[in-house]
């Protein structure tokens, strides 16, 4: 292979190259700057050879370049800068590259500049990079705040001056401090930034904290903030994000508000189901002795004496409170899940007959007509069922004053035995319906006109869930009301109604 000529290949490389370099003395005159140097900066080789190389370099980059080059004399090494040539007529060439020096027997000879052209494409580059931050401080979801070392606020995008209610121009070089920072926690922060200026160590940064800021309008608020510094031309620099949580906070405590409420109302709910329990097994015990008492009463009194009627009116009374402290103990007994249940086989057709025959006895005032009662064996505990048909019934007396019939029906459907219980009477609007299966719910504008307690349809509904039926209501104000509860029928109906004990265990 033919030996390369190195001087030649040397000089080709040079006048070829389309970076820009440049050499010059150790006091900076220009030794020589090859075409792309020349061209790129407008001037002929003439004009600058033996000029100083400062007077090529923009004003703002004099001090640094001259820094850099002092350098690289005085330890022999490579530096990268990033610095703007003046061309002719003024022109501003951004460029970046590396500054050296050759040294020959331990002796500087000249400095060399080997740097790329950003005339055109770079500096469209930098301003692109200007207009994509100022789109992004635009657009941010975040308020956006930029501080100087010494706190002077340098970028407050729209969004800080919609959470902090200073327009940016009213704030542009003011202290972020007095600006923003609560007047309690002014005096911490020029302390951690005296900290942080002195040893790099910043522990809020980098981390999103929760902490209270200050609006135009002098009320506190609380933010979430994060902040990271970043360190251009020896200066720190402060980019703060920022959220204003006042609604989240608010939100949180609403939260944590209904969560105590809840907590209490539960707390009651216990106390009371304590008490109620208590309350309704201390009753039950003196009134089994009254009951005795009377029952040995009524015995022992001919109905012919005077106070026969008011022996069977106490009887009769006393019938009622032990339905209502029985009513009471299956309350506390459904929280506790201590209900017992005995299930058997029987036809619900004569339970229900029984039923309305009983309740007929007890109203002068309503006719109780059975539209409908199919024969049909069911399995469960046909006292608990009479429990809710009763209640129904009475419920139906009670709440129709005015009006003179109530309609019952018990029909198979499918599977199903559906049984209907209508009455003529108040009825109950659309908004108190949702309710009326919870304890002690009671429709508000008529508790005060009729007696009662809001139980018998919180026992009626566990009792028909422990069936596997459901029980709804349909009603209309001022129209009537119609309960419905449908129960699953016992697998074996095709036994015949006669072979089987009415309401007896099989
Ligand atoms: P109570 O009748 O002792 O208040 P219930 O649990 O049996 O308790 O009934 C709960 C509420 O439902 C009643 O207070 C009443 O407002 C409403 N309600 C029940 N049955 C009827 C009905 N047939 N007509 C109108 N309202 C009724």
């Amino acid at each position: 292979m033919k030996k390369l000529n190195f001087d030649k290949h040397f000089i080709d490389l040079f006048e070829n190259s389309t970076d820009l370099i440049h050499l010059s003395d150790v006091n900076g005159s220009i030794i020589k700057a090859n075409p792309a140097w020349l061209n790129t900066l407008g001037y002929s080789k003439e004009e600058v050879l033996g000029e100083d190389i400062l007077s090529f370099i923009h004003p703002d980059y004099r001090e640094e370049y001259k820094h850099h080059r002092d350098g690289v004399i005085k330890s022999n090494s490579t530096v990268l800068i990033t610095f703007r040539f003046l061309g002719k007529n003024g022109a501003e060439i951004f460029s970046d590259g590396q500054l050296g020096c050759f040294f020959e027997d331990g002796r500087a000879l000249y400095t060399r500049g080997v740097f790329k052209n950003f005339k055109n494409a770079d500096k469209r580059g930098l301003e692109n990079n200007e207009s994509r931050l100022k789109d992004f401080l635009n657009s941010a979801p975040s308020a956006v705040i930029i501080a100087n070392q010494e706190q002077e606020i340098l970028e407050w995008n729209p969004k800080a001056e919609a959470v902090f209610g200073f327009a940016a121009n009213e704030v542009m070089g003011e202290s972020l401090s007095q600006i923003i920072i609560p007047h309690n926690y002014r005096e911490a922060h020029a302390q951690g930034m005296k900290h942080f200026l002195l040893t790099g160590e910043g522990p809020v940064l980098n981390k999103t904290i929760e902490i209270t800021a200050l609006h135009r309008n002098g009320h506190i608020f609380p933010i979430n903030l994060s902040i990271s510094a970043v360190k251009e031309d020896e200066q720190w620099l402060f980019i703060a994000f920022i959220s204003d949580i006042s609604s989240q906070k608010l939100l949180q405590e609403e939260v944590i508000k209904k969560e105590a409420e809840l907590l209490q109302s539960k707390l009651l709910d216990e106390k009371k189901d304590e008490f109620l329990s208590m309350a309704s097994h201390e009753l039950r015990t003196p009134l089994t002795s009254l009951k005795a008492y009377i029952q040995i009463l009524s015995t022992s009194v001919s109905p012919e004496v005077k106070g026969y009627k008011f022996v069977s009116s106490a009887g009769t009374h006393i019938l009622r409170l032990e339905k209502l402290i029985n009513d009471l103990l299956d309350v506390s007994k459904i929280k506790a899940g201590k209900v017992a249940y005995t299930m058997f086989q029987f036809w619900f057709n004569d339970v229900l007959n029984d039923c309305v025959e009983v309740m007929q006895l007890t109203t002068k005032t309503h006719k109780i007509i059975i539209e409908k009662s199919t024969p049909v064996l069911l399995f469960g505990d046909s006292l608990r069922l009479e429990q809710v048909i009763n209640n129904l019934l009475s419920n139906a007396v009670k709440y129709s004053p005015a009006a003179s019939r109530i309609l019952v029906k018990s029909e198979r459907e499918g599977n199903n035995l559906l049984v209907s219980i209508k009455d003529f009477g108040i009825g109950i609007a659309a908004e108190n319906r949702e309710k009326l299966f919870e304890r002690f719910y009671r429709v508000e504008n008529n508790s005060s006109k009729y007696q009662g307690l809001g139980i018998g349809l919180y026992l009626s509904f566990d009792i028909i869930k422990r069936h596997n039926g459901s029980i709804w209501v349909e009603s209309e104000p001022d129209q009537g009301t119609t309960f419905y509860f449908k129960l699953p029928v016992a697998d074996n109906q095709n036994i015949a109604q006669t072979d089987t004990a009415t309401s007896g265990k099989i």
